[in-house]
């Protein structure tokens, strides 16, 4: 056992596998010990543009020599740049800059709240998804879907309510039920919940509802925003757009960052003393995200997300079509499941084993996150390495 294995200081919140990082670049992880691994998680969608991306290392490097904390006491330009940008690719009008994903779902629930009272709901409550992962704040927890999350730190917050995902039936339901409702918050694709993708309407489906009920549509884009999906934003395949968008995870590429991006309609809500974050959209956070909007812009890299998505796509499918061991293969863009018929939660620590790196979600289905800028070689290396893990797996299990 190494040195860094040991945790005995750190809160047990995670089970980390045995192995430490040194280094990176691009789409590959280097550990302690010199061994090579394909990195197709990406620190949980975080590294878009892979490990020591120069655009974000020169970024950063420059504005820590310059400054790198003033407050939002005072204007901040690169914060006001990166408003500019992210309204441009959403086609919404105002962001509130966090440092987390939590904490971005939470300014949208505050705002949420705050549009329910303008409309003198005394209770504003919000739909929410089964299976959902929102964050581990204490809204954002009680948000989440997921009973794990939330055991043994209730009470929870008021003001939610839970229908089954991809389910327009259940939403109407509530519509006619409930006079306190005042938003419905979901991912467009969900992430922890398993890469699991709605049919192709149901994201239109749910903003009529809300459009027919004055309510706000909050889409949570924290893992299925900045490229990922083979647009900016998931919301962008379909025609419709969402009052409340959030972002995090690699807006950044890996330097804390979170984004509630609004309509001019709900963002008018929000004065001076609503709402504030210390740290949020400092000037190094908000320089490394204006390095990978300007990356993803220069390199195409959203055309590369739909080009390789498709391309590993179409390999597993070709590997796996008519094998039961796979039941399901599902995702869009560079965000893909591979579900398994068996538990397949000790993939993981082969896949570590055989220099791969990604993870399981609901017990028996691979996540695969890797770098939106990943190279064609490199996919056939992932799509080789996953394959063979799966057949070994499945094999194993038949003997
Ligand atoms: C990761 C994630 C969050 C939470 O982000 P944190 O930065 O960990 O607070 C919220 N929603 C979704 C969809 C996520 O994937």
């Amino acid at each position: 056992m190494s040195q860094d294995s040991n945790n005995n200081h750190i809160m047990s919140t995670y089970a980390p596998m045995d192995v430490t990082f040194d280094h990176g670049e691009g789409s590959y992880l280097w550990d302690q010990n010199g061994k090579q691994y394909l990195d197709a998680l990406a620190g949980i969608s975080v590294c878009g543009l892979g490990h020591a991306h120069p655009a974000v290392t020169q970024a950063i490097s420059e504005q820590a020599g310059k400054l790198i904390h003033t407050s939002n006491l005072y204007n901040i330009k690169n914060q006001q740049q990166l408003a500019d940008a992210l309204c441009a690719a959403s086609g919404l009008d105002r962001v509130f800059f966090s440092n987390s994903g939590a904490e971005a779902n939470e300014a949208a629930i505050k705002m949420a709240r705050l549009y329910g009272h303008s409309r003198d709901i005394a209770i504003p409550t919000i739909i929410v998804m089964e299976n959902s992962f929102h964050g581990r704040t204490m809204a954002t927890l009680t948000a989440t879907g997921n009973r794990k999350v939330q055991a043994g730190f209730e009470p929870l917050v008021q003001g939610f309510v839970r229908a089954p995902f991809d389910d327009i039936e259940a939403i109407q339901n509530i519509a006619s039920n409930n006079n306190d409702i005042v938003a419905v918050m979901l991912e467009p694709i969900q992430g922890e919940g398993g890469i699991r993708v709605p049919d192709a309407d149901y994201l239109s489906a749910i903003r009529q509802i809300c459009d027919d009920n004055d309510w706000l549509l909050i889409l949570d884009e924290i893992q299925t925003g900045m490229g990922r999906t083979g647009k900016w934003f998931a919301f962008q395949h379909t025609d419709i757009k969402p009052d409340i968008m959030t972002l995090a995870k690699s807006l950044a590429n890996g330097v804390p960052i979170g984004a509630c991006v609004a309509q001019e309609s709900v963002a008018s809500l929000m004065k001076p003393g609503s709402h504030g974050s210390t740290f949020g959209g400092n000037p190094l956070s908000c320089a490394a995200a204006l390095a990978v909007v300007d990356t993803i812009k220069r390199e195409q890299l959203i055309d590369n997300a739909v080009e390789m998505g498709a391309y590993i796509r179409q390999a597993l499918h070709e590997a796996f079509d008519g094998d039961e061991s796979v039941t399901e293969i599902r995702g869009q863009g560079l965000m893909l499941g591979i579900e398994l018929k068996d538990n397949c939660t000790a993939l993981v620590q082969e896949g570590l084993t055989q220099g791969i790196l990604f993870s399981v979600q609901s017990d028996n289905t691979i996540r695969l996150l890797p770098p939106i800028n990943l190279s064609r070689t490199e996919a056939d290396e992932l799509i080789d390495k996953i394959t063979r893990l799966i057949t070994q797996f499945a094999q194993k299990l038949a003997a």
